[in-house]
């Protein structure tokens, strides 16, 4: 006997989105998509990974994310385009889709540009917990943009970071980033430079856009025990630090021939020695192995964090009846009959007038 399956797909728009955040309260989300980032990074090679496809750009990247186990599918679209502010837009702008490996069938689709952000600022508290100093108490923030709100966060709620050092070379980012964060209850500190900032910090995050090799880092500028979060440079021609500050100290990944290709550790020989995270979160290797060491997450994003991330989403909006679905898939009762669905569903009778409105011709 044949069993039906529903083929209409969950729905959540990135204003649902927000809503559902904010219901739960952020600090809640971001603990939750580190356990289901955890989870997933624990059960490693139950998942058929690739590197993603990136389609490059003068100004940008257009890349596609898909992973997927047993029971389940996903992929992200996302793109990188640090001159979007021209236009008013973005420069990180993403949707994701869910689907069941057994019939194909999309079950979500869902924003992931507020999603990316959360499970971005997660990723890095996870690498963090593993591979900070646990006295860890201040941090720098370099780069003020559309992420940093949630890596603040994320640090401040997931490691008990108190104090925020900021720099970015627009000063309206940061005036931006303290105005959000005091609304939070938390007090930042803005200085002159990325030198400034650094200085005396347990960790470091760099999330910065530019389609270069930036040198936001260098050397001279790391202290003994300092964590490194570089979570900037995440495509070719895309690095943050300088070659000499990957030499200090050991580096962790999350995906090894995806980074090697965007990540930091672009710059470096392919014998250059990195260490897969899951790798430390299930004990098969060391993460920090004393106080003074400088430890580094060549952070570039990866499929696995976003089927998390995914995955946390579909869950919360069933926990909170968020039922809007959208029919991409015609349902059939023939399914060999698809023409029938045309037939089923003839032309509807348009009100007399132009042919093409102002908004298609735009
Ligand atoms: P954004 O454009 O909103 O913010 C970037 C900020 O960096 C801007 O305020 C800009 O003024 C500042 N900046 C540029 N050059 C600088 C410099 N030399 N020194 C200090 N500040 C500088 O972008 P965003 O959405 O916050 O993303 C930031 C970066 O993070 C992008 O490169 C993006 O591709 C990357 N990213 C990585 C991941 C990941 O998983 N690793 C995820 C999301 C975004």
């Amino acid at each position: 006997m044949k069993t039906s399956k529903r083929v209409s797909s969950r729905f959540i728009s990135a204003e649902r989105a927000a809503e559902m955040i904010g219901e739960k309260g952020l600090a809640h989300c971001l603990r939750s998509i580190a356990t289901y980032i955890e989870q997933d990074f624990c059960r490693w090679q139950d998942f058929d990974k690739s590197a993603r496809v990136a389609n490059h750009s003068q100004d940008g990247v257009i890349e596609l994310m898909p992973i997927s186990d047993e029971v389940s599918y996903s992929f992200k679209y996302v793109n990188g385009h640090p001159k979007n502010h021209r236009y008013n837009l973005p420069t990180v702008m993403a949707f994701g889709v869910l689907a069941d490996v057994d019939t194909g069938v999309p079950t979500l689709i869902s924003e992931l540009t507020l999603t990316t952000a959360l499970r971005t600022a997660a990723m890095s508290a996870v690498a963090a917990r593993a591979l900070a100093r646990p006295d860890s108490r201040r941090m720098a923030l370099i780069g003020n943009g559309a992420q940093s709100e949630f890596q603040a966060l994320a640090f401040h709620h997931l490691l008990g970071i108190q104090e925020f050092h900021l720099f970015d070379t627009d000063p309206a980012a940061t005036a931006k980033l303290m105005h959000n964060l005091s609304q939070q209850g938390i007090v930042a500190k803005r200085f002159a430079s990325t030198r400034e900032a650094v200085c005396g910090c347990d960790i470091v995050t760099t999330v910065t856009a530019d389609k270069t090799n930036a040198t936001i880092l260098s050397p001279d500028m790391i202290e003994p025990g300092m964590h490194l979060n570089a979570v900037g440079g995440d495509c070719p021609g895309k690095t943050e630090l300088h070659r000499g500050v990957l030499e200090m100290g050991r580096v962790f990944v999350e995906y090894e021939p995806q980074t090697r290709a965007e990540g930091e550790i672009q710059q470096m020989p392919a014998e250059f020695a990195v260490t897969e995270l899951w790798q430390v979160l299930t004990s098969h290797r060391e993460g920090r192995r004393d106080a003074s060491e400088v430890t580094v997450f060549d952070s570039v994003g990866f499929a696995l964090e976003d089927f998390s991330a995914l995955r946390f989403m579909d869950d919360l909006a069933c926990e909170l009846g968020a039922e809007e679905r959208i029919s991409l898939i015609p349902e059939l009762p023939n399914p060999k009959n698809l023409f029938g669905f045309l037939l089923d569903h003839p032309a509807q009778a348009k009100p007399q007038a132009n042919t093409r409105t102002s908004a298609c011709v735009a």
